[in-house]
């Protein structure tokens, strides 16, 4: 039997009923934008992470667009963001015309370092750029340290934007992800802890100005009178039927969270001396968006796992610093060591809540195999 590495068909049996149920009543009122689906499940994503505001938006890349928006960064400004890690976490500032200055992560949590924050905000100043905000990610579910970040954000005055795009539901010495940076931003993308069924993201804050102005930069820049578009502003919402099937997903997400953390366990147990597992710091719950190992040779065991059925997948293979596009943008002095290291030898096995013991053994003794003949 094949191994999904992530299996959306399993959540969906588990689901049933509810997901065609929530879809159904969507259908019955048509109110396709805006509907009171959108609200209900804002609110409900706000209780969940301990936030004072939620606001859908179309995906996690505006939802991250639509924070630097509201903070007015732009052209001269420097934002810190780390090498190691999607994409969108960057793209977003240059769009806008500012410059991202990148920051290296830790060896143990894949998370970004506060010392080449630090360092990064030194470069920045040195090139006549005004440091402005700092993105940390929660690499593969996991919170980044924002006891040691936020003082330095703070000392510079930066403006902490917390990528949970693949974080979200994780925790960080009791508190939940939505809470642990000025704002919070995540990603419905169907392959996400908390995924939909097509794009969606949001953005979490205690402000409530923010969360006013972040409304109306979504919606065109929209003022009291709908007709008086006030500012410059994006078409960016989170549709009725995506937020139908989210608040379904989060009624079970607490458990989704506590089987995933059941399997990582299993995994890490099983697989102690064999690959270098994934780090959990004290304090820390994870909701696993990615199980990622480290072994010596990636080409020859990616290679011996396909041949015994079991997918891999690499995140991420170039660091952003090294990427085309990229290239131009500011790294501190010392430069990005560990995630140019990181980049060489990290691999990810299937993780979702539904796999069961059977399938993770199977998991586990292809990898203790794969190992072998690699090395
Ligand atoms: C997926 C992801 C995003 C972007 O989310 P989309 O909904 O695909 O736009 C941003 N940051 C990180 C770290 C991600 O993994």
């Amino acid at each position: 039997m094949s191994i999904a590495f992530i299996d959306l068909a399993a959540q969906k049996r588990v689901l049933g009923d509810r997901i065609t149920a929530a879809m159904e009543r969507v259908l019955g009122h048509c109110g396709f934008i805006n509907g009171p689906e959108v609200r209900a499940f804002e609110e409900q994503l706000a209780a969940f992470s301990g936030a004072q505001h939620a606001i859908g938006c179309a995906n996690g890349t505006d939802a991250l667009m639509l924070v630097l928006m509201a903070e007015n960064i732009g052209p001269g400004d420097a934002v810190f963001v780390p090498s190691f890690t999607f994409v969108a976490t960057a793209e977003v500032v240059p769009f806008l015309g500012a410059t991202p200055v990148f920051v290296d992560v830790q060896e143990e949590t894949f998370n970004m370092d506060s010392q080449s924050l630090e360092a990064a905000v030194q470069t920045a100043l040195h090139k006549g750029l005004k440091p402005r905000a700092v993105i940390p990610v929660d690499l593969f579910g996991l919170s980044a340290d924002y006891d040691a970040l936020v003082p330095v954000a703070r000392q510079y005055g930066l403006t902490v934007i917390a990528d949970s795009a693949q974080g979200f539901g994780c925790s960080y010495h009791g508190r939940r992800s939505g809470t642990l940076g000025d704002y919070t931003t995540t990603s419905f993308f169907p392959a996400k802890p908390l995924g939909c069924y097509g794009d969606g993201g949001a953005i979490l804050t205690d402000d409530a100005d923010k969360a006013a102005l972040i409304r109306s930069l979504a919606v065109h820049g929209t003022g009291k009178d709908r007709y008086d578009n006030v500012r410059i502003g994006v078409n960016s919402r989170l549709d009725t039927l995506q937020a139908a099937i989210l608040s379904e997903k989060l009624a079970i997400f607490e458990e989704e969270i506590a089987a995933r953390n059941r399997i990582a366990d299993r995994y890490t147990q099983g697989l102690a001396g064999v690959v270098k597992t994934p780090d959990v710091p004290q304090g820390l719950v994870s909701v696993w968006a990615q199980y990622t190992v480290r072994v010596k040779h990636r080409n020859a065991f990616a290679e011996n796992m396909k041949r015994l059925g079991v997918p891999t997948a690499i995140y991420y293979a170039t660091p952003l610093h090294e990427q085309t596009g990229y290239r131009g943008f500011p790294v501190p002095e010392a430069g990005l060591p560990v995630s140019n290291v990181l980049a060489q030898d990290v691999i990810s096995l299937p993780m979702h809540p539904y796999l069961d013991e059977q399938t993770q053994d199977r998991i586990i003794e292809a990898v203790k195999a794969s190992c072998t003949d690699a090395v």
